[in-house]
């Protein structure tokens, strides 16, 4: 996969892209990643990007012209121009998963106050947010998504490190992980875990992931899960049984609401 990431602060990417599998992925050419500065689409004696909002109002805007300059100059027919922004749809390991099939991405990071919404309209082709939080710059997202997307590509992960049963990758959260020693500071490894069965240990994952994800991430259950948990015999507390069966039931509601509007 290629990746673009338009951007004032190359600098900036240094770091977490040239370490451990990120890094690995790079070197192998699984991924590739180049950047390119706005600023080297600029006409001016001070190569300026940014200017005053119209209308007035606090900080500096991105000017449109040197963001389109800069994305046109890698654009393609099959690329996917996504402005980093805390407006966009949310970031998610679905959306990770979409874009890793996807041939070429373009990150456009924005700065100071933001982008001339002409970007937005005119250049972007989707816009996302890391979450529901301000930051800086549009750098430590576009960061976040390329690691999250990196890691989905053929070859990136060995197999030991495989995606497959992660959190969030089946709706679901992922079961406890643990390594040696099978005590530590008395407490002890769940048995189970020792035994040898891949049966049971199989069963016994599914059955912690389903109870951790209606204990901790109650809005993620559905009532197809909450059933088969509910079928399972559970451990959970009475008050996590009434949260799970409180996120079962919203999500039924929620998943009727959404049928009769389509009908
Ligand atoms: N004034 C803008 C607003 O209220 O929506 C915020 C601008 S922010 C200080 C500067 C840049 O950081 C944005 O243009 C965007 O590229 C990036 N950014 C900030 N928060 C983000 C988030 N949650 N997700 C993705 N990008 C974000």
């Amino acid at each position: 996969m290629r990746v673009d990431v338009v951007t004032l602060f190359p600098e900036m990417f240094a770091g977490p892209f040239g370490q451990s599998i990120i890094g690995r992925a790079i070197e192998q050419g699984r991924l590739d990643v180049s950047f390119v500065n706005p600023r080297d689409f600029t006409s001016d004696r001070h190569r300026t990007v940014d200017d005053y909002p119209y209308g007035g109002g606090p900080g500096m805007v991105m000017k449109p012209e040197p963001l389109f300059l800069a994305v046109e100059s890698v654009a393609r027919p099959a690329s996917d121009v996504i402005l980093m922004s805390p407006a966009g749809r949310v970031f998610s390991q679905l959306i990770a998963a979409e874009l890793a099939r996807r041939e070429h991405l373009i990150l456009v990071c924005g700065h100071y106050e933001g982008v001339d919404d002409r970007v937005r309209e005119h250049l972007a082709t989707d816009e996302i947010s890391i979450g529901d939080y301000v930051l800086t710059g549009g750098e430590l997202a576009a960061m976040v998504i390329v690691d999250a997307v990196a890691r989905l590509l053929p070859g990136v992960l060995g197999h030991a490190e495989s995606a497959g049963d992660e959190s969030h990758s089946r709706g679901l959260l992922e079961y406890p992980q643990y390594t040696r020693p099978p005590e530590f500071r008395g407490w002890p490894v769940p048995g189970i875990l020792l035994s040898g069965n891949h049966g049971e240990v199989a069963r016994w994952r599914r059955r912690r992931s389903l109870e951790r994800t209606a204990e901790q991430r109650p809005d993620l259950m559905t009532p197809d899960l909450a059933a088969e948990l509910a079928d399972d015999g559970t451990r959970l507390s009475r008050s996590a049984q009434k949260r799970a069966a409180r996120a079962a039931r919203l999500a039924a509601a929620e998943a009727s609401s959404d049928e009769d509007q389509s009908g």
